[in-house]
């Protein structure tokens, strides 16, 4: 098993070191190699996913990502920022299924923005088409426009689109994810104003006639992003597109509390997978011991349950995650009165405490 681990900026190396840590402690079989991605990896070599990095997250099982970006770097050209590696390894390595767990502990309810009865024990799963959609189609641009309401002013536009294979397969991800949680899928659409999701939302009903113990239902994106925060525990798998899952996923992160604890998973047809945390690389406190690594540790396991096949290994993390909240050990992100301030790598520490 190798792992490749890119750290890339900001708390993306503290972070990902507190990984890193936990996964040594297991005393697993794998070998893990780093290196320079975003910034870091501009800074090194002029391009934000130098030919050497990728060509080791395509020969690895699987990739620890940290985080990248910094805004000393919003100035370059597109191609050169340091988000532009993200992107890069999404499209080289097909990853076009996104995992994202929305789970709130119940040690942190008090985080959300929610009343705690309604976000005590929620556990979602937002699974996120990443390679389509109005993110990606073809064409797009800007021109003067010959028609509408401002014949000759200037305009921009982009092309929703998706096609049945890669409807297809996202749906089999989703009901494949359900059938190992409780069984349900909502599949989330705009089929009332658009072409391309009522094909969804037709694709997705047929291939739900293979799975008859998932139950599914439909719902239009303006409704889930409302029952989100009024009953977010009615959910149980999500499934969507890419651009509705984008804005959804992050809507879902903040019900939890901190986004310093939220994983993600990235994965394509073959089991590879790209794990990192939902959040950025926090420029305004990297390089403080302050980050949350838990998101990172997290992802970890997921990485470790999806890509390694160590289902037994991820759940030892999770648990240990779990003791470390009841314990009271809290980074300042999701401190509170009565409970324990500690950094990012004391926080490191107990997890691996934990483990053992
Ligand atoms: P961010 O997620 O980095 O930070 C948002 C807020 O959350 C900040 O106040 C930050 O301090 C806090 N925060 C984030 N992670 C935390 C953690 N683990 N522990 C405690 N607090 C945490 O988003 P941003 O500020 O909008 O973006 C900063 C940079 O990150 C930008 O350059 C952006 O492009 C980049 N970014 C990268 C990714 C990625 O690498 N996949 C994703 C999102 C943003």
């Amino acid at each position: 098993m190798k792992i490749a681990v890119l750290p890339g900026d900001g708390i993306g190396p503290e972070i990902v070191a507190e990984a890193v840590k936990v996964l040594n402690a297991l005393d697993l079989d794998f070998e893990m190699e780093s290196a320079p991605v975003g910034g870091a990896a501009y800074a090194l070599t002029g391009h934000p996913l130098p030919e050497a990095t990728l060509k080791l997250a395509m020969e690895a099982d699987a990739v620890l990502f940290g985080a990248v970006g910094d805004w000393k770097y919003d100035t370059l050209d597109r191609p050169l920022r340091p988000e532009q590696a993200i992107l890069g390894l999404r499209k080289h390595m097909g990853l076009f299924a996104n995992f994202r767990p929305a789970i709130c502990y119940k040690e942190l309810t008090h985080a959300s923005s929610l009343k705690p009865e309604l976000v005590a024990g929620l556990d979602i799963l937002i699974i996120r088409e990443l390679t389509g959609d109005i993110y990606f189609g073809q064409p797009r641009g800007r021109r003067i426009a010959t028609d509408g309401h401002f014949p000759g002013a200037e305009e921009a536009f982009d092309t929703m689109r998706y096609s049945r294979p890669e409807i297809e397969r996202i749906a089999h991800v989703a009901f494949q994810a359900a059938q190992k949680r409780s069984k349900r899928v909502t599949s989330v659409d705009k089929a009332n104003v658009l072409e391309t999701f009522q094909f969804w939302k037709d694709v997705v009903t047929e291939v739900g006639k293979e799975y008859p113990d998932v139950q599914l239902d439909h719902m239009y994106v303006d409704n889930a992003a409302m029952q989100l925060v009024k009953e977010p525990k009615r959910f149980d798998v999500v499934v969507t597109g890419n651009m509705f899952g984008d804005i959804l996923s992050d809507e879902a992160s903040m019900l939890t509390g901190s986004i310093g604890m939220l994983p993600s998973a990235s994965l394509n047809s073959k089991g590879q997978g790209l794990y990192e945390p939902s959040h950025g690389s926090a420029p305004d406190i990297a390089g403080k011991n302050v980050a949350n690594p838990l998101a990172t540790i997290l992802s970890a396991a997921m990485m470790l349950r999806f890509s390694l096949n160590q289902e037994a290994a991820a759940q030892r993390i999770e648990d240990a995650v779990q003791a470390v909240l009841a314990q009271g050990l809290r980074t300042p992100d999701i401190w509170s009165e009565g409970t324990t301030r500690v950094g990012t790598a004391e926080m490191g520490d107990a997890v691996v405490a934990a483990l053992r």
